[in-house]
């Protein structure tokens, strides 16, 4: 039976400076039923732990990287009543770091890159619980790592739900009577006890398997857009909140590239039913988005979704006219290097595939390896530079004039793939990077305005 907790979550941007953080904490206190907080690093500091955790980063930047987030950090706690034991607090995280920064210096490790990356997670939810206590809440920090265990696949971590559930139940569920619990989105820990996180943008989905684990009524996502808009605002500003949008739809958005939820966030709130709030943490006045299973209109055309940095793969075999196999085979070899397949469309004698590269990654997603691998099957092509437009909607495969209607629209731009049939809720379609943001802007023009 669900418990009347809402999980909160706040973003980098929400957690950004004292200001920021005073918003949200009186955004808490406006409910009771906000009792545990899951919040991100402050706006900027894990991109500078990226740089941090990578090879041969010269001892000169890593010092000046370590300076930086203090200054973010200690912007904060002056604001604060007991600012010397937050400073401390700061203080003895930022030697942990350097360590680590260090270590990874001499021995380079995806392990160590982990550990680096825990960091800004760690110092917000120190001080946003301080921040909880400064407006009269009963905020305590508390280590997420006691229960969010995952497998040892460190950048891209997988949580292990049932351990997470009991761990939950056990260790957090008696905290949230009386005080507010405030933890870290994002990081998670191994059964080796090594820290791990679970992808960029991974505290939504954090905040979401936490509500999941304690059976929660809601869960809210605070952000720095007042919703769901039918398009990203930063690509058009005719782009306009959704009130109200079903998990299926949203999912598909978030799965397509939309940056407003971690792909996988809807996952956990759809299984257990949890309806997901988006808004605001700036102008909460505003209201926002409501996610949920049942929702009163189904419009063919609810939004567009923008996927950037796409690699697009075309294998080539005359060898294919009326043979058996031979997809298996090129299938083998992409799972032998853990390369997941997106989108596929097939001709008699060729395939196209399509890969996403995730957001920060510094390696080449195809590597020669792969390539040399393909060869000895077929003839092969890799094209990089191309976006992913998905157009998400409600029966768009089984709607007459629907695809007539979108590439009438975007005629004078190179459409390399296309995807429609497959799922009834999105027709996606490759155009290069350069474009992007014109044929988006174009077709919410036309499907929206
Ligand atoms: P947070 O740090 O709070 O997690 P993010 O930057 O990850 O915030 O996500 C919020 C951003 O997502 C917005 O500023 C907006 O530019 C972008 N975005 C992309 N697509 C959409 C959309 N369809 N609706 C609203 N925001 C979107
Ligand atoms: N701080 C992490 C990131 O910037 C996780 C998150 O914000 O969701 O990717
Ligand atoms: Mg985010």
């Amino acid at each position: 039976m669900s418990i009347n907790l809402t999980v909160a979550k706040f973003g980098g941007t929400s957690v950004a400076n004292y200001q920021a953080m005073l918003r949200c904490a009186n955004i808490i206190k406006s409910d009771t039923s906000n009792r545990l907080v899951v919040v991100s690093a402050s706006a900027g500091v894990t991109n500078h732990l990226v740089r941090l955790s990578q090879k041969n980063v010269p001892a000169q930047e890593q010092l000046t990287i370590i300076a930086n987030i203090k200054d973010i950090q200690l912007n904060i706690t002056k604001h604060l009543d007991n600012e010397q034991n937050l400073i401390d607090d700061i203080g003895l995280l930022l030697e942990e770091l350097t360590a680590y920064a260090s270590a990874q210096s001499l021995n380079h490790s995806t392990r160590i890159a982990d550990s680096i990356l825990s960091f800004g997670e760690q110092m917000s939810s120190r001080l946003f619980a301080q921040v909880l206590k400064s407006v009269g809440l009963n905020g305590e920090y508390f280590d997420v790592r006691q229960v969010m265990k995952t497998n040892s696949l460190y950048g891209k971590a997988v949580v292990d739900i049932e351990q997470l559930k009991s761990n939950a139940q056990a260790f957090l569920q008696p905290k949230l009577e009386g005080q507010i619990i405030v933890t870290q989105g994002f990081i998670g820990q191994d059964e080796h006890e090594y820290t791990t996180t679970l992808g960029r943008g991974g505290s939504d989905y954090s905040a979401a398997l936490l509500a999941e684990a304690l059976d929660a009524k809601n869960l809210s996502i605070w952000t720095d857009v007042v919703g769901i808009f039918t398009t990203d605002p930063r690509i058009t500003d005719q782009a306009r909140a959704i009130k109200e949008i079903s998990f299926g739809e949203a999912a598909e958005m978030a799965t397509f590239g939309a940056k407003i939820l971690h792909p996988a966030t809807l996952i956990p709130a759809m299984r257990q039913n949890i309806p997901v709030f988006v808004g605001s943490s700036k102008e909460p006045e505003k209201g926002g988005t409501r996610i949920q299973k049942n929702v009163e209109t189904s419009p063919t055309y609810r939004s567009i979704s923008l996927r950037r940095e796409q690699t697009l793969v075309t294998v080539k075999s005359p060898a294919m006219l009326h043979a058996s196999g031979f997809l298996a085979k090129v299938f083998t070899v992409l799972a032998k290097h853990d390369l997941s397949v997106d989108l596929i469309t097939t001709s008699e004698i060729s395939v196209a595939l399509t890969f996403d590269n995730p957001v920060g990654s510094t390696q080449a997603l195809i590597t020669q390896a792969v390539v040399e691998e393909l060869e000895q099957l077929c003839e092969v092509s890799v094209e990089h530079g191309l976006s992913l437009v998905a157009v998400i909607g409600n029966q768009i495969h089984a709607t007459q004039g629907v695809s007539s209607n979108i590439f009438e629209k975007v005629s004078e731009f190179n459409v390399r793939m296309i995807c429609h049939g497959a799922s009834s809720h999105n027709l996606c379609f490759l155009v290069p990077e350069e474009d992007a943001n014109k044929v988006v802007e174009k077709l919410h023009d036309a499907l929206f305005a």
